[in-house]
């Protein structure tokens, strides 16, 4: 008997502030669709500083840190759990370089992210970076799943 092993490999997205303000929250969640991901959980939340210290927890102590939690508390965050095969480095493909100046056309962050020369890059998603940190992640915001 030959069966396929079942695809389990999950991402934490997130949408964050400007994207959900902007608007861009559908053609998002549309591009990871349209890639043929699996939307497994999806939740519209507003961050607490708790959440967003542990989320980043690598960053603390950056120049950076404080006006990032500052700009993911300016308004609600929509939260995303995306299935598929490669769905780790996928997702980070599609999202883009982290600054959107750089980050290539036909990106997320690319097509639609601008770059305001704000304290914080305002670059519309996060996408976890290694199977440990989406583990880590999706408990997170998602301590149910
Ligand atoms: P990514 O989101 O691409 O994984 P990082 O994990 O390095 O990028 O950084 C987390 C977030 O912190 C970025 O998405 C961006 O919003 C912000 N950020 C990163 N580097 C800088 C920087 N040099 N100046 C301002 N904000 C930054
Ligand atoms: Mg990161």
């Amino acid at each position: 008997e030959t069966a396929e092993a079942p695809v389990t490999e999950r991402t934490l997205v997130l949408v964050k502030p400007d994207g959900v303000r902007r608007g861009l929250s559908g053609e998002i969640l549309r591009r990871i669709e349209a890639k043929g991901y699996t939307l497994r959980a999806v939740r519209l939340l507003d961050a607490t500083p708790a959440l967003l210290h542990k989320h980043y927890a690598e960053h603390e102590g950056k120049p950076f840190f404080e006006p990032l939690v500052e700009f993911m508390m300016s308004g609600p965050v929509l939260a995303v759990v995306a299935e598929g095969e490669g769905v780790i480095p996928g997702f980070r493909s599609l999202a883009g370089a982290t600054n959107p100046t750089e980050a290539a056309p036909g990106t997320i962050r690319g097509d639609l992210g601008r770059d305001w020369g704000t304290a914080v890059v305002q670059n519309l998603v996060h996408g976890s970076d290694s199977p440990e940190s989406a583990t880590r992640e999706i408990s997170l915001w998602f301590p149910e799943l």
